[in-house]
This record gives structure tokens, sequence and C-alpha cells, in this order.
């Protein structure tokens, strides 16, 4: 059922919500609601001037990525067979060259400059058995999709064959091994460990187990059901499962080079459902990234998750007219419980076992609003104690250092109205996802090309 504002019938949804039996349950129910006049002008008041670098501290790359997923039918004939079709798109943006991207009398884009970052994106594709498909003879479609899984993640997509495919990346992201919490064949507990040369072993009850187990998205599979929610977890974790293949490769290679790029996501830096223990491996990566740096005196690298959409959006809609232009906020937990998920009795962190950032709300110098995320800065969310200790810690404004302020400078170098409040970087990434007949992801390979680590790094 569409839901978005838009594209529902006006009057099928208003007639909908008046239903008696509708409305009674509402009446039993929380929700985020529209502030009070009152409440919004008090709201407003705590939000502070947006940080801002003397000299924009703009990063050397931007990458941005984007995803988008169907679930297809083969043929018309068979409405339910289905396949599971995912991208991811990567557009690298050299801030060098694109400098001049936009004329800033005017903000108008200059579409060749435009049309020359397209070429330089790159998507990576994924395909997986949907309902009513059997993967390479296995006898039922959720260990076809297990296999089917393993066999996708294993594909080395890099121009020199270096053999860093997803499937390691996530014994890698782990230390030096990865067991499962339980074997998917049999149950058995713990399950298989596996390190980085071994990705594909037999349980002692025979059948194979996959590294890619881990992830646990079959668990969401059966023989009759549709695989689209499924898809949709593969689809946030294989994202941020790129991310941190790119970030892993370029650390080992060059890691004074990470100083000098940001990552931009399209969503909240969240894992969700079934495979959201890898958060936690994400927030260690990129803290042990920037504590590296921070030893070579460099600046962090900047990883930064845009959300367009969600409830802290609306939110943030509902208070735009209340708010100055060119202020920012933390979300603490206190308000997001109070004002934005409606909860009586809120978890002791939000977002424990699946957000590794932390949420800001940007209103531009220009008037438009952002919501972004920021990594949080810790190798765990164990300070303190973890709880109630790391939800406070993690809102303290210093503890992210220059990169607050370097995402605000990112935002303002990006934003504009052409792209519907969107950032050139994530519009093309946007854009580029959503075609589907380019092979390809190679990004690596183009950033290697840009001469990435060759330049002077940022200080
Ligand atoms: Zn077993």
């Amino acid at each position: 059922m569409p839901y978005n504002r838009e594209t529902a019938g006006k009057g099928g949804h208003s007639d909908f919500i008046r239903n008696p039996d509708v409305q009674k349950f509402l009446g039993d129910c929380k929700y985020l609601r529209e502030p009070t006049d009152a409440e919004a002008k008090e709201l407003a008041a705590h939000f502070m001037p947006a940080p801002k670098s003397q000299v924009a501290n703009l990063p050397r790359y931007v990458v941005a990525s984007d995803a988008s997923k169907s679930d297809t039918p083969i043929s018309d004939k068979l409405p339910s067979t289905q396949i599971g079709f995912l991208k991811v798109s990567h557009v690298l943006v050299d801030m060098e060259k694109y400098a001049n991207l936009t004329d800033p009398s005017n903000r108008f884009v200059d579409p060749f400059k435009v049309a020359d970052m397209h070429r330089s994106a790159s998507p990576v594709t994924f395909v997986m058995p949907g309902s009513n498909i059997r993967y390479c003879g296995i006898d039922n479609v959720r260990d076809g999709f297990r296999r089917a899984l393993f066999d996708q993640l294993c594909i080395d997509r890099s121009e020199s064959q270096s053999g860093q495919v997803l499937a390691r990346m996530l014994v890698a992201i782990n230390g030096e091994n990865l067991t499962l919490s339980a074997n998917p064949c049999c149950g058995i507990k713990p399950g298989t460990t596996f390190d980085k040369k071994s990705l594909i072993k037999s349980c002692d009850c025979g059948a194979e187990v996959y590294v890619t187990d881990f992830l646990r998205l079959h668990e969401g599979i059966s023989d009759f059901g549709d695989n689209a929610s499924a898809m949709t977890r593969m689809m946030n974790a294989v994202e941020h499962l790129l991310l941190a293949g790119f970030i892993t490769q370029v650390f080992e290679a060059q890691p004074e080079a990470l100083s000098g790029i940001a990552f931009i996501l399209d969503g909240p830096l969240g894992i969700f459902g079934e495979p959201a223990k890898l958060s936690q491996r994400l927030q260690s990566l990129i803290h042990k990234v920037n504590m590296r740096l921070a030893e070579m005196h460099l600046q962090p690298m900047l990883v930064m998750g845009l959300q367009k959409t969600g409830a802290l959006m609306d939110h943030a809609l509902l208070l735009k007219r209340f708010l100055p232009d060119g202020v920012l906020r933390i979300v603490d937990d206190e308000y997001r419980n109070k004002f934005i998920t409606g909860g009586s009795s809120p978890a002791a962190n939000f977002g424990n076992e699946t957000y590794y950032g932390q949420d800001f709300l940007f209103k531009t110098e220009s008037g438009r609003i952002f919501n972004f995320a920021i990594p949080y800065p810790f190798k765990d969310k164990t300070f303190g104690g973890g709880g109630v200790a790391f939800a406070k810690a993690k809102v303290q404004m210093s503890r992210y250092g220059t990169l607050v302020e370097r995402a605000c400078d990112l935002i303002r170098h990006f934003e504009m109205d052409l792209y519907d409040n969107s950032l050139v970087p994530v519009a093309l990434a946007h854009r580029h996802a959503s075609i589907s007949l380019v092979p390809g992801g190679k990004m690596l390979d183009l950033l290697v090309r840009s001469g990435l680590g060759a330049n002077k790094s940022q200080s």
C-alpha cells in the first residue's frame, strides 16, 4: 500500500483515517505529532548556529553511494516466479576537477560536468533467487538463497583480481576469524568458525555452511513467500559492506588517502534486521581508521549518512518554518523520544543494536533542511558501561572534532534546488542506481586511476 502522501489517493487516505475503528485504534496509540507553535519555538531555541570552517574544509574526493532493488517475475506468464535484482551505485567526485561545478552567483549546475561525473559512476549488481526459484539444484529456496548470497559476495569485481571479495571482507572486519552464532542447517551452537582462507565449510551434519550465513539474510526466506523484505535487508547490508570494503582496501594500501575522502551514503548509518550485527563492525572499523589518521597527524575520514525520509525528517519539516537559517542540532535520545518516536519506555540507548552513527538536523544558510549522520567516535558502545552512559557521550559535540563542521561545509557546497533537496553526488548515484543495464563494479579501480593518494594530504 502506498504510504507516500503524494502517491496515495488523497480521498482514499483520509476516508480510511476517518473510519471510526481506525480513529478508536489511533486513540490508543502514540505517534509522531506536530509540535504546537509554542513548542516549536521552544524547540527552535535549542538549535545552535551551524558550525563552519573559516575556509570551507572540503575533501579531495567524494564517493557517494545509493542502492536500488527490484523483485521481478522472470516472465509475464510466470508472475510468481521471481528473481531479485539489487544494485549499488557509486559516484566518484574529484573535487579539484569539479571545483567549478556550479556558478556560485546562481547555483547553476554545469550539465557537461555532471555528465562527465556520471561517467565515473560504478554500479555493482547482485542477482538473487526469489520465490519459486531453486538455485544450483538445491532443493529449497532458502538454502538456494544462502548459496546464491555466498556466490554473489565471492565475485571478484576488481580489475586486478586482488581476491578482496565481500565474503572475505566479512571476516576481515571481524578480525582474524568469524564464528556463526548458530549454523543454519541444523541449528548447532556455536556455529562454524571461518577464516580468510576458508569461506565455505562443512557442518558436522554434513551440510555446507557459508561465511555469508553470518548475515542471517536467509531467515527472511521461505519456499512460498516472496523475498522482498530479505532483499531490502540485503540491500542495506551490502551497501555498508561495500563501504567497509573500500575503506579497508584503501586503508591497507594508503591509509593517509582516507583523510581526504568523504563517503556519503543515502540513508541512515544503521543496519537493520537480521544483519544488524554488522553495524558494530562498521563503527569499530571507522574508529580504527580515524585513530590511525590521528597518529599520522591527519584529519579523520568523513563518513556521512544523509536521510531524506523517515520520522526524523518528517519532524524536521514540521519544525522548519520556526528555525532561523544556518542552525544545527544534535539529536539526543531525550529529544527523539519526546518528539519523534513517541515511546514512553525508551531504550537506554536509541538504536543500540542497529545504528553506528549520530543524527544531526541542519538548516542551511539558504534555508534547506538536512538530516545527516556521522559515525559514533567510539570503538564500540561500551563507553561508561554502555546504555545511558553511551547515549550521553554520543551527543557531546566536542567528541566529533571537526567532523560536524566538515559535514556542514560539504552539504553547503553541494546543496541545490535542482536535485530536490539532495546533494549533487547523491542525486547522481541515485539516478545511476536506477539504470539496470550497465555492468561494472570497479569503484576502487576508478579511485586508483584518479591518482588517489598521489596528491598531498590535507592536514
Ligand atoms: Zn548442520
